[in-house]
């Protein structure tokens, strides 16, 4: 008899080769078999009457053969109709078949048969169901849910089943150190109790909770490995904690000097955002802190208020940014604010050439540039710095934890940190992904801003565009017109845009139409943006590339065709260029019919809302952690039991419990930390 501790291969019947397999899905041991769990359950306890069958629903049903025949199609397929005792009928398809297959459906024999609801022609149908011939076979009938697993290739779902039994057997004898139990208290069912309820259901256990996810033995498994991952993140920022950085003397001239070279005020959202991120800089524990904030919420001025406590200190402030575009973007407005204060700003591209390059890395080496911004090449071995001493991330989730390391390790001593990210994050994922970071939120938009009226449009429609666009020239506005084509390669976009160009040049006499993408090289693209920003130009026909950062407060109208094409965060943050100035703004997004499902959904929230906490809830939601986190953190996004959205209800009590883990043994945190997370996250400590 193995026990948990015991690799698979001491599973009879279990080889080399399948056990690879598994590996591959994180499991080595019978006890990882355990933790393998359903990912849902499939409801064979009762038999549904066909009058109650909904389509797309998985049921049991029991019904009469009426008659079977093979269709005379290109493709073969046997067609059994059954019926109830009502006459309803039911279509079972077969797409493979054998002759002994074929004949043992004999008209008047009674079948059970469990699979999915599905409509066809002839009402409804059911698609190579798993079925069985009652007078001759066991039923289908079970007395308890039927757990279904996820799988890997080269393995079935009954032989998974047969090996989790096999390791079932062994936990039955086995002691599981239960490290989270004494942390509960005994308020919730014991790990053992838990993964034996969740493998095997028992008769009487309320089953629609279990297939709702919402059972106590799931959420006691929820709780654990939500808390596990954060303890692990938790464990990472007290170990960055205790490392030494500069203590920045708090000091007012500058800013003082800044804001009286504004002309506005700061919303309360930013003083009290500054507040935290002066009080972390003044400590000698390295700050890591994310800045979060809608788009348009004013996150440039705090973040330029944080760097000159550096400057103030006699350190220098790297600001690195995903793009090009941004980057420069950075350049321009950050400078804006520097210049007046008398403060050197350096800048570093990959595209720069050998000659200007140089001298920007010797502004940097020498210490003469106070400030340097630049993109992926900041962190390049060539760059280094006179006394570094804070550093500022733009759109983080786009950088790898090492990329962010190597751009630290230029530094002194530990630099303190600011993360900025272009559009909010859902509450859900700032609790789970980023529980390292510390968290200062604008949760304000400067006075005066109008919402941004958004009307979704069909492409057929883009002569009555062309009015709109005249009106809003006549009176001064400035428009984008972004083109969303997303084709093979930067050529054929560029050629989409260049279309767009055309007609809407032909279409504007009188107007200056300008384009701009990604395939012109750099002092175009600027000289472009410089005109549009001037005012030089009405219509700016532009690809995805001006979806962050660009601020012309006087542009009131953005077309975006094929918006369909485009997912929630991107539009709202293409959006965000109109609406920056008083001025009502309108965004039209045009779209191809017909529209799919989910883009229906996402322009409807677009029209709904204009917040950005809103919309990234529902980003959340439609597309998954595992796409709005990037290269950060695959973990959260594939965790064993936890869902953060579906489970986003028990995160607080995760986090509660996280914290008491903290005062837990070493040993203990790392057991619990094992149990659940794959991924190896010590050197985000470093980083
Ligand atoms: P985002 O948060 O999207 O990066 P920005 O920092 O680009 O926003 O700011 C958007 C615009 O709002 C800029 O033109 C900026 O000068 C302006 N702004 C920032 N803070 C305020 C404020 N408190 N009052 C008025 N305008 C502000
Ligand atoms: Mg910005």
């Amino acid at each position: 008899m193995p026990t948990l501790s015991d690799p698979l291969i001491s599973i009879g019947g279990l080889g080399k080769k399948t056990s690879e397999r598994l590996n591959q899905l994180g499991i080595y041991t019978l006890e990882h078999l355990l933790f393998h769990l359903p990912n849902r359950y499939q409801d064979k306890t009762r038999i549904t009457p066909l009058s109650a069958a909904h389509v797309g629903s998985e049921i049991l049903v029991e019904l009469t053969i009426e008659r079977i025949e093979e269709a005379p199609t290109r493709q073969r397929q046997l067609l059994c109709y059954l019926t109830d005792e009502y006459n309803q009928r039911l279509l079972l398809r077969f797409f493979h078949f054998n002759q002994y297959q074929k004949q043992s459906l004999v008209r008047g024999e009674v079948l059970q048969c469990f699979g999915e609801v599905k409509v066809g022609r002839q009402g409804l149908e059911m698609h190579h169901p798993e079925y069985r011939l009652t007078s001759q076979q066991a039923p289908l009938f079970e007395s308890t849910l039927t757990p279904v697993y996820p799988l890997c290739q080269g393995v079935t779902q009954n032989k998974l089943k047969q090996w989790i039994n096999t390791a079932l057997e062994a936990l039955k004898t086995a002691v599981i150190n239960d490290h989270f139990e004494k942390i509960v208290k005994n308020t919730m069912p014991s790990l053992k109790e838990a993964l034996i309820t969740l493998h095997h259901p028992k008769k009487g256990e309320d089953l629609t909770k279990i297939a709702d996810f919402c059972h106590i033995s799931q959420q006691r498994l929820i709780i654990e490995e939500l808390a596990a991952h954060q303890l692990s993140l938790k464990q990472v920022k007290l170990k960055r904690k205790s490392k030494i950085s500069n203590i920045f003397n708090i000091e007012n001239e500058l800013s003082k000097k800044l804001s009286a070279s504004l002309n506005f005020g700061l919303t309360a959202a930013q003083g009290r955002c500054i507040e935290e991120i002066n009080t972390d800089l003044a400590s000698e524990q390295p700050m890591l802190r994310l800045l979060q904030g809608d788009v348009g919420s004013g996150k440039t001025i705090v973040a330029v208020f944080a760097l000159l406590q550096a400057v103030a200190n006699g350190f220098q402030t790297a600001v690195m940014a995903p793009t090009e575009i941004l980057a420069r973007q950075h350049q321009q407005s950050f400078g804006e604010y520097l210049s007046k204060l008398g403060i050197t700003v350096a800048y570093l591209s990959g595209s720069q050439n050998t000659a200007e390059r140089n001298e920007q890395l010797s502004k940097v080496i020498s210490g003469e540039a106070q400030v340097v911004i630049g993109t992926h090449a900041l962190f390049q071995e060539s760059v280094s710095f006179d006394n570094l001493g804070f550093v500022i991330i733009d759109e983080q989730h786009k950088f790898g934890v090492h990329q962010r390391l190597s751009l630290a390790q230029k530094a002194k001593k530990t630099p303190h940190q600011l993360v900025m990210t272009a559009t909010p994050i859902p509450r859900s994922l700032t609790m789970s992904a980023y529980a390292d970071l510390d968290t200062s939120i604008i949760d304000e938009l400067p006075p005066g801003r109008q919402t941004i009226q958004t009307i979704a449009l069909s492409n057929s429609r883009k002569d009555e565009i062309i009015e709109k666009i005249k009106k809003v020239c006549a009176e001064g506005r400035q428009i984008y017109w972004v083109c969303t084509l997303i084709e093979e390669s930067e050529m054929l976009r560029a050629e989409s845009a260049e279309n767009t160009f055309v007609y809407l040049s032909d279409n504007l006499l009188g107007l200056r139409v300008m384009m701009i993408h990604g395939r012109l090289n750099k002092s175009d693209k600027e000289a472009i943006m410089q005109d549009f920003t001037a005012g030089k130009i009405d219509v700016l026909v532009a690809t995805t590339v001006i979806e962050v950062g660009v601020n012309v407060p006087n542009a009131s109208l953005m077309i975006v065709e094929n918006a369909e094409r485009l997912g929630l965060a991107q539009l709202h943050q293409l959006r965000g260029r109109v609406g920056r100035g008083s001025e009502q703004s309108v965004c039209v997004l045009m779209y191809q019919s017909p529209l799919s499902d989910s883009a229906k959904e996402r322009l409807d929230i677009l029209r709904q809302t204009c917040d950005g906490f809103v919309i990234a809830e529902k980003d959340l939601e439609l597309r998954g952690p595992g796409e709005i986190l990037g290269t950060q953190q695959t973990g959260i996004a594939d965790m064993k039991i936890a869902n953060i959205v579906r489970d986003a209800y028990l995160l607080k009590q995760a986090s509660y419990y996280s914290e008491l883990m903290l005062g837990e043994s070493e040993a203990t945190q790392n057991a619990l930390i094992h149990r659940w997370i794959d991924e190896d996250r010590s050197h985000f400590a470093n980083a």
